[in-house]
């Protein structure tokens, strides 16, 4: 929903300009909060994605855990038999 700040009232999105001005008073449109955030830079988008931690982010980390934990205990079992 577009807000303006200087009619301090929500704007219908088929009444703002095709430009992203206000009607009543000209003034460019601030994007609504819950859009802001993915539109404003990379480092807040990166940041967002940090808190959320998404399913398969987490997946993936606990597939190179396992991945990583079972060439561990390859490497050990390969060092012990070549050793004894
Ligand atoms: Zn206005």
């Amino acid at each position: 929903m577009p807000w303006c700040e200087r009619c301090d009232r929500f704007l219908n999105p088929n009444t703002v300009g095709s430009d992203g001005t206000c009607p009543s008073c000209g003034r460019e449109i601030q994007p609504p909060s819950t859009i802001s955030p993915s539109a404003t830079g990379t480092t807040s988008t990166v940041a967002d994605e940090e808190v959320k931690a998404p399913w398969h982010f987490w997946l993936m980390i606990a597939g190179v855990v396992i991945y990583l934990g079972w060439r561990l205990i390859e490497g050990i079992v390969w060092l012990v038999r070549s050793w004894f």
